[in-house]
């Protein structure tokens, strides 16, 4: 198409662009290199677009303009130079997102994180004794009277817990897992992989969808170390299925004395349905029903920093913590610092509730979702004006792969613009500052207050005005 090459041919060049204001207004602040990197990338980036156009009309919206070019490389500079580790506003209602962090801490653990930071602690040393101690003593007495355990370890995620589980009490040895429990979890957790590092040999028994005790029995020979259950935290078998409960499972590993361990992912401290929230088993439950060890996340449901622990029998937690991988699976400081000062909040569950951000946010009351959406309405229709604003209802969910069925209702704040396409609009608002994470449904923008935390309704509004109207 001769228009299409006469476009390109327009294209301004490199030198051109770079004096533009946008990037002469950032110059002395930003590297030239990254300037001349983010210029052809703009250039690029408009000539990719002549090229995927398939209409004159489409062409001349382009709005090929060495300024328009400037502007876009202007925000790719800064995001870029100005970029690493940054908070940002979560409106996607998901609440343990793993790409974002999952749980936000409660101020008392942030607290916790800052005093110890800059400054000496007791780390391993006891202060009654003047003796040396294990750092972990300063949570594991916690965890074991918040769970009912006889000890407890804690390492670096729940991954590297179900790690040491299986290099310990099974390498060169089986392991029998149910087919239906072999699970996979985002980032490359996969059973089958964690077992082979481990060094210890996956039996798998049952099908997907049915498993008995008979199952289990006929794979047990003398080369066995344990009955691993895994819990299925990111999605459900339903239908014609069959599992061994917790119990029976025990029940089958005393008779021929081999220890039941169980990974249960995301691992409550205590039961939420009553706020209407799927039953998930308890920790204390698992360890109630004679489960020798079970493992868990500290940054899912529990609300903590990102750990692993495990709890259980007293012998059996001494050989993970004699195996030398749980020197190189060790926590560090602000951990520690973390995770006991959220444990602490769990002596009292309405505590909890109120202190703990993810308990706060799974627990919230839907007409205060509403009261708090229908206020950002009102200050976004005012400041933003521009475009279609609406109250819907919606769902929240849980993410990081725990309840994958919970439904959260909830509302949602929908936005259309006239001129800008969502995915345009999302983008913006990713460059934002800080950066807003949303939602799009079918060409709308949707904010779910649920997982946006008090008080950054205000940054709201300065975000989505900014990417509104750019030019002002
Ligand atoms: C999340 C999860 C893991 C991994 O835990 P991390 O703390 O993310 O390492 C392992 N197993 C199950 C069942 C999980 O749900």
């Amino acid at each position: 198409m001769d228009v299409k090459n006469s476009f390109l041919r327009a294209l301004p060049a490199v030198d051109r662009i770079l004096q533009e204001e946008p990037l002469q207004k950032i110059a002395n602040r930003i590297p030239h290199g990254l300037l001349l990197e983010v210029s052809r990338e703009s250039i690029d980036h408009f000539r990719e677009k002549i090229i995927a156009s398939s209409s004159g009309e489409e062409l001349e919206n382009l709005a090929i303009d060495p300024a328009v070019i400037a502007a876009e490389a202007a925000e790719r500079a800064r995001l870029r130079f100005f970029s690493g580790l940054r908070h940002v506003i979560n409106a996607t209602g998901v609440i343990l997102h793993t790409n974002l962090g999952r749980a936000p801490l409660a101020e008392q653990a942030i607290h916790a994180v800052t005093s110890t930071a800059g400054q000496y602690s007791n780390l391993e040393l006891s202060l009654e004794s003047g003796r040396r101690d294990s750092r972990l003593a300063h949570v594991e007495g916690l965890v074991c009277t918040l769970t009912g355990a006889e000890a407890s370890l804690i390492v670096n995620n729940n991954a590297a817990a179900v790690l040491l589980l299986l290099n310990t009490l099974a390498r060169d040895r089986e392991v029998i897992v149910s087919r239906g429990q072999l699970v996979e979890i985002g980032g490359g957790f996969r059973v089958p992989d964690v077992m082979k590092a481990s060094g210890a040999t996956l039996v798998e028994v049952g099908t997907t969808n049915k498993c008995y005790r008979h199952d289990y029995e006929r794979a047990i020979s003398d080369r066995t170390a344990l009955l691993l259950k895994v819990h299925t935290s990111n999605y459900r078998i339903i239908g014609f299925t069959e599992e061994v409960s917790r119990k029976e499972l025990v029940s089958l590993g005393r008779q021929v004395g081999l220890p039941v361990v169980e990974d249960l992912g995301s691992g409550a401290f205590y039961d939420l349905t009553e706020y209407g929230l799927p039953p998930e088993p308890t920790v204390q439950e698992c360890l109630e029903e004679g489960v020798g060890a079970v493992s868990f996340s500290g940054d899912k449901i529990l609300g903590g920093p990102q750990a692993g622990i495990i709890v259980g029998d007293r012998d059996l937690i001494r050989r993970l913590r004699d195996n030398q991988l749980s020197r190189a699976l060790r926590v560090d400081k602000l951990t520690i610092a973390a995770m006991e000062a959220t444990l602490r909040l769990y002596h009292d569950h309405e505590k909890a509730r109120c202190e703990i951000p993810v308990l706060g946010m799974l627990t919230a009351d839907t007409r205060d979702l509403k009261a708090r959406a229908d206020r950002l309405l009102r200050r976004l229709k005012q400041q933003v004006k521009a475009g279609d604003w609406q109250i819907m209802k919606g769902t929240s969910c849980v993410g990081g792969g725990a309840m994958p069925l919970a439904e959260l209702p909830t509302y949602l704040i929908s936005y259309r613009s006239g001129d800008i396409s969502a995915e345009e609009l999302m983008k913006r608002l990713r460059w934002g500052d800080p950066p807003l994470i949303a939602r799009v449904h079918q060409e709308h923008l949707l904010l779910d207050l649920r997982t946006v935390l008090p008080g950054q309704e205000e940054e709201i509004v300065t975000v989505m005005m900014k990417a509104v109207n750019p030019g002002e």
